[in-house]
């Protein structure tokens, strides 16, 4: 503190103010090298092994050390259970063991025993036991990153109120995060407005700035942070004059967010009675409570993938029944619409290793292209989908779908899981709608065609968007790109549109364009039936659709639609927003 402060500046992750203390993290997972021994090389290794774990002990210490002077005490506690890991016999004896006998490198044989521990952990009923592999993780990355001697990050569970501080955060790392529950905020200097680490963070309500470049070399643990995650700015150390007036901003805006949530029962009609049907998005059954207090009236997008990130083995029929029977049951009867997995592109599933990982996965084996490619882990998800479908009402949709044969493809396999539970006398839903998620240009060209085969449509913008101006949506050198407003992208959604309504089937949009109101008077215009948000996004969609009409909304399109550029265009819709509701 003292110092003149230091702006950050990056792109808004997910919306709000947060103020909080520094907490740095390196997720960038440490590659573990495999090598065969020779029988004169074992002792060396052991030696080896013996010196990491004495390093590695080392260093707890230091870490215990440091933090028990700090604000961080209470986690002194946790860091002598890493350190006791260290002396398990279950740990250590294995691991001496595998490389005596298998004759395989140390970090080899750290990796095989966590495997094989995790494993156990995942059988055991005791709800505390299975919540220490992560525990164990953190003992195992240390251990390894010290045998390979890459610099160890000195990693504490992270303390309340931390804003996590990180190069890059995959959405698993991102999820685990704030499950903890006590993270406030990120700040990470990788990411775009819809990578799907800003996507989790906004359903959980979290501000976060992503793509702030050099956010992690200029921020220091501890510093004190007051974070924008709407304007994409961090104030780092803020003298007090400027946290004064932070603090006020901060309880100014929950005063607004509070009186938002006052319209939670009324419905989303534009003044000449317009119905739009406001659902939420969700990653986690722990966002429906959120997501039913902000007044969504269903799920417009489950993204089930998520479910398979951060772990070794997918899971199973069984589980993923649960899962979803659980949303249908805590929807009420209300529409809930789950998504067939999106696994691939930055969506890695835990088992898949480093060198079978795609070169430009964001154009590979993707989501229905994943699944279609993968029968066993697609039909387990879809029996398990038609088992659940009579706890509430169901729809599916298939993500990323190019063409008329992948979502023909994906019909006829859900058809052959029906008579597959058909024969096993399993009961069923009634028939459940089948939706497409449009979100290539392919499909948005050929929607004409594929309405004629779904029984919905739902527009991906986030895709969409990336795969009409071909910009990586992870990469926040070219975020300056993303353009909802680019005139091909509004041309996309009106053809998508007019397609649907033709073929009489209703369209929604579950992007994160949907949840933006500086564009709701648009997709007014163009007839979407409903859209789909995070939770905290839906109050405020909802009273800007009760003070619009669709009739001017449909003028503003036609004009907006005569300029070329997304700046024009930009500029024209603010105008007329402004002149609005100045
Ligand atoms: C999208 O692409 O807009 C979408 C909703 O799917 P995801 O963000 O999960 O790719
Ligand atoms: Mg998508």
């Amino acid at each position: 503190m003292g110092q003149s402060p230091l702006v950050l500046t990056g792109i808004c992750g997910s919306p709000g103010l947060a103020l909080g203390r520094a907490y740095l993290m390196d997720r960038r997972k440490v590659r573990t090298p495999r090598n065969r021994l020779e029988e004169s090389q074992v002792e060396a290794e052991l030696l080896r092994f013996r010196e990491a774990l004495e390093r590695s002990d080392a260093q707890l210490v230091d870490v215990k050390a440091r933090i028990s002077t700090g604000d961080a005490h209470d986690h002194a506690l946790i860091l002598e259970a890493h350190r006791l890991m260290l002396q398990d016999p279950m740990f250590v004896d294995e691991v001496r063991k595998l490389v005596a006998r298998d004759r395989v490198n140390a970090e080899w044989a750290v990796r095989r025993v966590v495997r094989k521990l995790r494993h156990m952990f995942d059988n055991v009923q005791d709800e505390y036991f299975r919540e220490r592999k992560s525990d164990l993780d953190f003992v195992a990355d240390r251990v390894v990153r010290n045998l390979v001697g890459e610099a160890v990050d000195e990693e504490v569970e992270v303390p309340e109120g931390a804003i996590i501080v990180a190069h890059d955060l995959s959405p698993a790392d991102t999820a685990v995060l704030l499950k903890t529950g006590r993270v406030v905020g990120f700040v990470t200097d990788l990411g775009g407005q819809t990578s799907h680490t800003a996507i989790v963070a906004r359903a959980r309500e979290t501000p976060a700035v992503v793509g702030a470049v050099r956010a992690s070399e200029q921020v220091k643990p501890g510093d004190l942070l007051a974070l924008d995650g709407t304007g994409g700015t961090v104030l780092v150390n803020p003298p007090e004059a400027a946290l004064a007036t932070f603090r006020e901003t901060m309880a100014a805006r929950a005063a607004e967010e509070r009186a938002l949530l006052q319209t939670r029962d009324l419905q989303a009609t534009s003044l000449d009675g317009f119905r739009v049907v406001l659902k939420g998005n969700m990653e986690f059954l722990e966002e429906i409570p959120s997501l039913l207090a902000h007044g969504a009236e269903g799920i417009g997008l489950f993204r089930t993938e998520f479910m398979f990130l951060d772990r070794e083995a997918p899971p199973n029929e069984e589980e993923q029944f649960e899962a979803y029977k659980a949303v249908l049951e805590a929807m009420g009867g209300r529409p809930v619409t789950i998504r067939t997995l999106d696994l691939g592109g930055d969506k890695v599933p835990g088992g898949v290793k480093r060198s079978e990982r795609e070169h430009n996965p964001a154009m590979g084996l993707r989501a229905i292209r994943y699944c279609l490619a993968h029968r066993d882990i697609f039909r387990t998800q879809l029996r398990a989908l038609l088992r659940a479908s009579i706890y509430g009402s169901l729809r599916i949709m298939f993500p990323l779908v190019s063409g008329l044969s992948e979502l023909r493809e994906a019909r006829s396999e859900l058809e052959a899981c029906r008579s597959e539970l058909g024969r096993e006398g399993v009961r069923m839903g009634g028939r459940i709608p089948v939706g497409v998620m449009v979100e290539t240009p392919s499909a948005a060209w050929i929607a004409d065609r594929l309405a004629q085969e779904a029984d919905f449509f739902s527009v991906g913008t986030n895709d969409l968007i990336q795969y009409s101006i071909a910009i990586d949506r992870q990469n926040q050198d070219v975020a300056y790109l993303y353009k909802p407003l680019h005139l091909s992208v509004l041309r996309s959604l009106r053809h998508i549109c007019q397609a649907a309504k033709q073929a009489g089937i209703p369209v929604a949009m579950c992007g994160e364009m949907a949840g933006e109101p500086a564009y709701t008077l648009l997709l007014l215009a163009m007839g979407f039936d409903e859209l789909s948000m995070a939770a905290g996004q839906i109050a405020g969609v909802k009273q800007f659709l009760r003070r619009v009409s669709r009739a001017d909304a449909v003028g503003l399109l036609d004009e907006a639609m005569q300029f070329s550029t997304a700046e024009e265009i930009e500029r024209f819709v603010n105008a007329e927003l402004q002149r609005r509701f100045a």
